[in-house]
């Protein structure tokens, strides 16, 4: 079945067709690394890795483009204020990004390209734009975005949402990155140089000392990485406006083509039903849930409940509650692998076809996580009621493993058994030593035997063979 996914372009559900199947790319506006990194911007960073993911899953060769925003209006502020230099201070924001990024298990993206790092695309994009009259440099040294200009050519500003011009004045400006649907106006896409920029500037012969502006950032790197067309571009709504229309407007404003076909954007989060604030203390960082004592699996597990479109009310309550599913799904595992032994089979391509039937309808995860669960209550009766075969166990096992591709929640050894996952799993152990015994090697029996006791585990002999047992 084809995937469907809502297209903030067209607003309506679409069929996903990429220009050049099987390959797709996505570009996802990354983190402006000025501070952590909270669970609203998680939340979109994860149905970000949920999209590849599935994806990939799906057989597309997806290159995924996430863009890390290392110099604009609110890190300037803040290098003023600690007194710091502009690389020390993202740097440290960047590496506790990543970090953050391996805590949830999200796949590292194939590109990460700095702002910094591709200052002269920038330029160079501007430049055509001005080449194309429709940037224009005003009397303070700053290059913006002509709006009257640009629709003049026959495009369109609006295209992500309905905007109204009738009160816009031809050539009014706004300098800061953010502002709201109601001021659209010409912006900036080179800021000069200002005193409180510091040292934090660029020389360029065209356009003079400055720095860019953020929107036009992200258009010269996604271009650059994916050309001047691409598939799915994807971020969260309040990057709706200003931003992603400004992409769209300077990218087909500079190229004349159209920039991205595929819209995405993830919905808002509340926390304890408010919208987070310090003020209200219910403002977290990935690490202040993690002092709680809460796991990046518990944490990306409560993220995937939701569907991306719906506002989601983070709670600690419903944190604390994905523990019981977690653990339903752990014991399930467990059971699995001790029944399936060293056997090995193939996956179950009716439930796998179930669950990825649910998620080409628009990503329905409520829906996929109820073929998951449903499944694993209907074999673990099998299981309870010793109806399950060696084999059967073997299929389980390897249906989970295609379907933790997408979901990411984890399921293999090394969560059952985080300490022994650099060697080998116990039921191997077991499995070797029964080789060995039957070999009548007895000194590598022995030496397995007291393996197993070091990690706290003894053998018991039952009519149905040995077994392990916790000591
Ligand atoms: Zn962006």
């Amino acid at each position: 079945m084809a995937l469907k996914l809502f297209n903030t372009l067209s607003r309506s559900i679409q069929e996903f067709a990429p220009l050049a199947p099987p390959k797709v790319g996505m570009y996802c506006c990354g983190p402006t690394v000025y501070d952590f990194a909270h669970i609203g911007n998680w939340r979109t960073f994860v149905f970000g890795d949920l999209v590849r993911r599935y994806l990939e899953f799906k057989g597309y060769a997806v290159t995924h483009v996430m863009n890390i925003t290392d110099v604009e209006d609110k890190i300037i502020k803040r290098v003023r204020e600690n007194k710091t230099s502009l690389r020390e201070f993202t740097g440290k924001y960047e590496a506790a990004f990543f970090e953050d990024l391996k805590t949830l298990n999200c796949l590292l993206p194939h590109h990460t390209p700095h702002a910094t790092e591709h200052i002269a695309d920038i330029i160079a994009l501007i430049e055509k734009l001005i080449a194309r009259s429709i940037a224009y440099k005003a009397a303070d040294g700053s290059v913006y975005f002509s709006i009257e200009k640009y629709r003049g050519c026959g495009c369109t500003y609006g295209q992500l949402l309905k905007l109204n011009f009738d009160e816009m004045r031809a050539g009014e400006r706004v300098k800061s990155d953010e502002y709201a649907k109601e001021s659209v106006a010409d912006f900036a896409l080179w800021k000069a140089r200002v005193p409180e920029d510091g040292d934090v500037f660029w020389k360029s012969e065209s356009l003079g000392e400055g720095r860019p502006g953020w929107h036009i950032e992200c258009s010269a790197m996604s271009m650059k990485v994916l050309g001047e067309s691409f598939d799915l571009h994807l971020g969260g709504e309040d990057l709706i406006f200003p931003h992603h229309e400004d992409e769209i407007a300077q990218s087909e404003g500079a190229t004349g083509k159209p920039f991205v076909k595929h819209w995405l954007h993830g919905a808002f989060l509340l926390v304890e039903g408010k919208k987070m604030s310090k003020s209200l203390g219910n403002f977290f960082t990935l690490r202040d849930l993690l002092a709680k004592g809460f796991t990046g699996r518990e944490i990306r597990f409560s993220l995937l409940t939701a569907h991306y479109r719906e506002t989601f009310n983070f709670t600690l309550e419903g944190l604390r509650a994905t523990r019981e599913a977690l653990s339903r799904i752990g014991t399930f595992l467990h059971f699995l692998l001790e029944l399936k032994g060293l056997n090995e089979a193939e996956s179950d391509s009716e439930l796998l076809a179930a669950f990825s039937e649910a998620l080409d309808d628009d990503l329905n995860v409520s829906k996929a996580w109820g073929v998951v669960f449903e499944w694993i209550r209907k074999t673990n009766r099998l299981i309870a009621e010793g109806k399950l075969s060696k084999q059967e166990a073997a299929k389980c096992y390897a249906t989970w493993i295609e379907l933790d591709k997408v979901f990411g929640i984890g399921g293999t050894v090394e969560w059952l058994y985080p300490k022994e996952a650099e060697k080998r799993f116990l039921g191997e152990l077991l499995e070797d030593r029964e080789a060995a015994r039957k070999a009548k090697d007895f000194k590598r029996a022995d030496a397995i035997r007291d393996e197993l006791k070091a990690k706290g585990w003894g053998i018991e002999d039952t009519p149905k063979g040995p077994k392990l047992k916790k000591i």
